[in-house]
């Protein structure tokens, strides 16, 4: 079946619901069982609350379908489905490489928590592509990728990057955030765990916390015991929540994909604007890999102006009314916020000449949005 019949479908018994649609929100610690050989037998299908319950496995249920692996497993954050997984695959004195556009707080933990415990991280190029293999040591167990990169959208090579680790049994990571499984099929491009902050596009409505990790039949066993080891466990209310959001996740995106791709080519043709970093764009420099491994672009990507007074980005900035300015993206609100990826990055240069800002289009209507950026670049010309 296809994938937004699947969105639809997966992860709901309407017999075992009580008739219901959905699966009621379950909260609980404790689960009885009815007699002294039940307990000692272990025959229930519930053991504890942070075991999982019936709200919990619908949603990991339906997000193993969607995801094409052997099982997935929730955490109460996308940073955490990050750290959890590096911890269910690497071991002290190990060598991880650590791509150098990650998301910064993957990075942050890479070169704190992990060096502590061990293991070394070597950065690398996004575009590298096959030469991963030159950075390899005989300690490497894992190859960490994110596609595209957080703030600048790099378009990682992930089939030959995979192939690459796989001649050295190390395991494949990847951030898979940006296009989900639905326009990235991480498991069938080689990656063995694959995980998203379902704080963005799987919940879609900027009110839940929540990580999702897929892996493969290979690495399952290890990431479900570390996952069990670690003692996490979502809250039913917020795994009802992610899989409320999951439902619509098909059409939502089709909408970000579309929209944004219509500001993001409105934006290139700007005076204002220097260039657009939008992996869709025939302009993009790894256009050609999107196309060949993408089915779809979600609804962020970044702008770098021309070079302009900072004081004047934030008149631009504090003209837009439909924008909002804040961290996370995925909801159904079009957000701007600047950065600046210049002191955080050791493996490549990122030196762009104006200040950059990046943009999360929402489900507004679009012409509704050119009207604001409209506005917004007057307020930068009369700067
Ligand atoms: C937001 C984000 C995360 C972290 O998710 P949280 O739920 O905020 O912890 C991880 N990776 C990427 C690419 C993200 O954008």
């Amino acid at each position: 079946m296809s994938n937004n019949t699947v969105l639809t479908h997966s992860g709901r018994d309407a017999v075992q619901q009580q008739g219901f649609v959905n699966p009621a929100v379950t909260r609980g610690s404790t689960v009885l069982y009815p007699t002294a050989e039940d307990l000692s037998a272990g025959r229930s299908k519930y053991s504890y609350g942070r075991r999982g319950n019936p709200t919990t496995s619908a949603l990991s249920e339906a997000m193993t379908e969607i995801e094409g692996g052997a099982g997935v497993v929730l955490t109460p954050s996308g940073l955490n489905a990050v750290t959890t997984s590096l911890l269910a695959v690497l071991s002290s004195g190990d060598h991880l490489l650590m791509v150098d556009t990650a998301y910064h707080p993957t990075r942050h933990f890479c070169d704190t928590t992990l060096a502590r415990l061990g293991v070394t991280t070597t950065y690398y190029d996004p575009t590298i592509g096959p030469d991963i293999r030159t950075l390899f040591t005989d300690r490497t167990k894992a190859v960490f990728t994110e596609s595209p990169g957080s703030l600048t959208f790099e378009i990682q090579d992930i089939p030959a990057i995979a192939e690459a680790a796989h001649g050295i049994d190390a395991a494949v990571l990847m951030d898979n955030t940006w296009a989900t499984a639905l326009y990235f099929d991480a498991h069938r491009h080689g990656v063995d765990i694959s995980l998203q902050a379902g704080t963005k596009y799987l919940s879609g409505h900027s009110d839940v916390n929540v990580g999702t990790i897929s892996a493969n039949a290979k690495y399952w066993p290890q990431l479900k015991e570390t996952h069990g080891n670690l003692g996490l466990c979502l809250s039913p209310d917020d795994a009802y929540l992610a899989l409320r959001g999951f439902r619509t996740m098909g059409v939502r995106l089709a909408r970000h994909h579309e929209s944004g791709l219509a500001v993001a080519r409105w934006l290139e043709a700007r005076p204002e604007v220097r260039r657009v970093m939008h992996p869709a764009l025939d302009s993009h420099p790894q256009n050609n890999l999107w196309k060949r491994d993408f089915r779809g672009a979600s609804g962020l990507f970044s702008v770098e102006f021309m070079p302009t007074e900072k004081q004047n980005l934030n008149m631009m900035l504090n003209e837009l009314k439909l924008f909002g300015m804040g961290y996370s993206w995925g909801g159904f609100e079009s957000l701007a916020i600047p950065f600046d990826a210049r002191t955080t990055r050791t493996a490549t240069q990122w030196d762009p000449q104006g200040p950059t800002v990046r943009l999360h289009i929402g489900l507004e209507d679009v012409e509704d949005l050119l009207a604001d950026l409209e506005r917004g670049l007057a307020k930068l010309r009369s700067a």
